[in-house]
């Protein structure tokens, strides 16, 4: 059988947002999605980044073990859409807990689960982030379906595999209060949501977009006010639910 090969655009070695302690962060390459707000455009392409195998991305992980050991941390795999490359991302996984490494993986749940369900297979924890509770905002900010993404979150609960939803709070997009509410009650109904945490919109991505020839869409657009944030945290708080911000 050919060796399994997978396209990757970087690596992180000591990331300490995408999961619990210390995380080896696999951003991979290609992404299904355009969210207005992305910071890593240049992930967009399948085509490009670099190609590995699961053996050398396993070596590469091998040289942070004691970070993650005594963190307890683990391996996320980030993007770009992991579940883009399911074979190869449900295989990098499994590897890792053969190995007693806790994986994760960074998603938009945006990818059907005929393919992301043999990952989730081998998944620990899912960073699932959940861009708008609006399916036609959800459409208009990603140009993709808010279906795939609540299967994906039901598919989870059933499944008892723990969740932590992002929600990137964008003035005049996200940030509503009744798009929040909304968001919050679906979240209260996820059986094994652990926290939810609020990325507030900032504009570093703007710059990669221009470089790359990209018509940014959110030009103008300020990060939210200490008080927006402050907002929506308490209405995630009022549902009961563990805030991260
Ligand atoms: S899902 Fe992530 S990588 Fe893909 S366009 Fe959205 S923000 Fe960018």
């Amino acid at each position: 059988m050919a060796e399994l090969r997978g396209r990757i655009h970087s690596f992180e070695s000591c990331g300490s947002v995408d999961g619990p302690g210390l995380r080896f962060v696999v951003f991979m390459q290609g992404c299904g999605l355009r969210c207005g707000y992305c910071h890593n455009p240049d992930s967009w392409d399948c085509l490009a980044g670099r190609e590995y195998s699961v053996d050398e991305v396993c070596k590469e992980v091998a040289k942070y073990r004691i970070f993650m050991r005594f963190s307890g941390g683990g391996v996320t795999l980030s993007g770009g859409e992991p579940l883009l490359q399911s074979e190869f991302s449900a295989e990098l996984l499994r590897r890792c807990r053969e190995n007693g490494i806790h994986t994760a993986i960074d998603t938009a749940g945006s990818v059907p689960l005929e393919h992301s369900a043999p990952v989730f297979a081998h998944t620990d924890l899912v960073l699932l982030d959940i861009k708008c509770i609006n399916p036609g905002i959800y459409h208009e900010l990603t140009g993709g379906k808010l279906d795939n993404t609540l299967e994906t979150a039901a598919y989870l609960g059933r499944h008892n595999i723990k969740v932590w939803l992002r929600h990137v709070l964008i003035p005049g997009v996200t940030d509503r209060d009744d798009l929040l509410e909304r968001l919050a009650m679906y979240a209260a109904t996820m059986p094994t949501l652990e926290q939810v945490e609020i990325l507030p919109f900032h504009q570093i991505g703007e710059y990669k977009w221009r470089e790359m020839g990209y018509d940014y869409r959110l030009t103008g657009v300020t990060p939210p006010s200490p008080e927006r944030i402050e907002n929506a945290r308490r209405i995630f708080a009022g549902h009961g639910l563990r805030v991260v911000i």
